[in-house]
């Protein structure tokens, strides 16, 4: 594997192209005539353990798009394991088609057997348009799933914990921009109060931080404005508001040409998932601009650790709470990496996973 690449995909290129480009190990086409399921599941990197990642599904516009999701997401998980010290690798799986139309348990059941036959190779969790009710019916014919009720023995919901996450990674940031972590009178514009954003914004709120939100869904808006007394602006104006720190909650590639001389914010630290448009362009566009970027994968990835901590059995929210605070620390190793070497905190953060990925390969050759 090598650093930040280019991984835009024309549409002349092949899969085994596609595969190799991003090195991949594996990729998986699942298809059912008789529930309608079409479904890849990518598996990017097994060094560190099996390959854990949530299932999206999503109406995609072509069978290309869905195989560029899968393998872009799937990489992204090994980042997110290796960075945050578990012994997970990458996966990742997207069904196709529109989840109010489709949807059954008789295909998610469906989906589970295929996951169960890797063998565990991969592990499934919920993603876009999956809810805790559809990974009960995976369960139903695998054990290679997490992200179950806590009614049922599992973790529960991710959220809260991927917010703290990104808290964490919002004041590393600050102390590295400002030199103190404190949130104190900063100004933050949250971008999407879903199950994420809204928690973050009561962690803001609370350490007197001053809070612009903006949302597609009104009632959420509403609602967390009321319950926190954070501010509404509208969706466009969020990139230009005159404030310290965006975090982008809601879409990926939110970053890019368009957005960046937009904004007034030294800092960009959110939850979502792939906010550099081209990572490695836009990764040193934000270093031209003097804005500290603290990567997505390294920041959102508490609710993998808590999925994690749930399938390997140890599951206990206060651990995980605290392990989620390491990522504090690793935000600040990576900002000082980069400042050395003069490159990009995105690049500087997979340097860090891909060093991990490599030495803990050599840990495991001998038996
Ligand atoms: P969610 O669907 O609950 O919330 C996303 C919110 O963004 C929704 O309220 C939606 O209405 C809003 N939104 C959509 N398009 C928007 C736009 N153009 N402008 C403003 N708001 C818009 O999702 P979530 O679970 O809160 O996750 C948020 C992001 O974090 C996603 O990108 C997700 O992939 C990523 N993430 C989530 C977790 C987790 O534990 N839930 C973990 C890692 C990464």
């Amino acid at each position: 594997m090598s650093a930040v690449k280019e991984i835009e995909t024309p549409a002349s290129t092949s899969i085994f192209e596609m595969v190799g480009n991003m090195g991949h190990e594996q990729l998986v086409f699942c298809n059912d005539e008789a529930t309608g399921l079409k479904a890849i599941i990518g598996i990017h990197n097994t060094v560190l353990g099996p390959a854990l990642g949530g299932t999206r599904m999503w109406n995609y516009a072509s069978e290309q798009e869905a195989v560029t999701d899968v393998l872009r997401l799937s990489r992204g998980m090994t980042y997110k394991a290796a960075i945050s010290g578990l012994n997970l690798g990458g996966g990742k799986a997207v069904i196709i088609g529109d989840a109010t139309k489709i949807k059954n348990e008789a295909l998610m059941r469906r989906f589970g057997r295929f996951v169960d036959s890797l063998g565990g190779r991969y592990i499934t969790a919920e993603d876009v348009n999956m809810k805790t009710k559809d990974m009960e019916y995976v369960h139903m014919e695998t054990e290679h799933v997490t992200g179950i009720p806590e009614a049922m023995g599992g973790s529960g919901d991710p959220s809260p914990v991927t917010a703290y996450g990104v808290y964490m990674g919002i004041k590393a940031s600050a102390k590295k921009v400002y030199g103190s972590d404190s949130l104190k009178n900063k100004s933050v514009a949250v971008q999407g109060v879903g199950q994420v954003g809204m928690y973050l914004v009561e962690h803001l709120v609370k350490e007197g931080a001053k809070v612009f939100i903006t949302d597609i869904n009104q009632e959420k808006l509403k609602l967390v404005a009321k319950n926190t007394g954070a501010q509404v602006v509208s969706m466009d104006e969020i990139y230009d508001l005159d404030v310290d720190i965006y975090s982008p909650c809601a879409l990926g590639a939110t970053v890019n040409d368009e957005t960046i001389p937009r904004l007034k914010a030294k800092i960009i630290a959110g939850a979502a998932n792939n906010q550099l448009q081209n990572e490695a362009k836009h990764g040193y566009m934000l270093l031209d601009y003097g804005i500290t970027y603290a990567p997505d994968f390294l920041i959102n990835a508490g609710g993998l650790i808590n999925v994690g901590a749930e399938y390997y059995g140890t599951y206990n929210r206060e651990a995980t709470l605290k392990q989620t605070e390491g990522i504090y620390d690793t935000c600040m190793r990576i900002f000082s990496l980069a400042e050395a070497e003069k490159i990009a905190t995105q690049e500087a953060a997979i340097k860090i996973a891909e060093q991990r990925i490599e030495a803990m390969g050599k840990v495991k050759l001998s038996y």
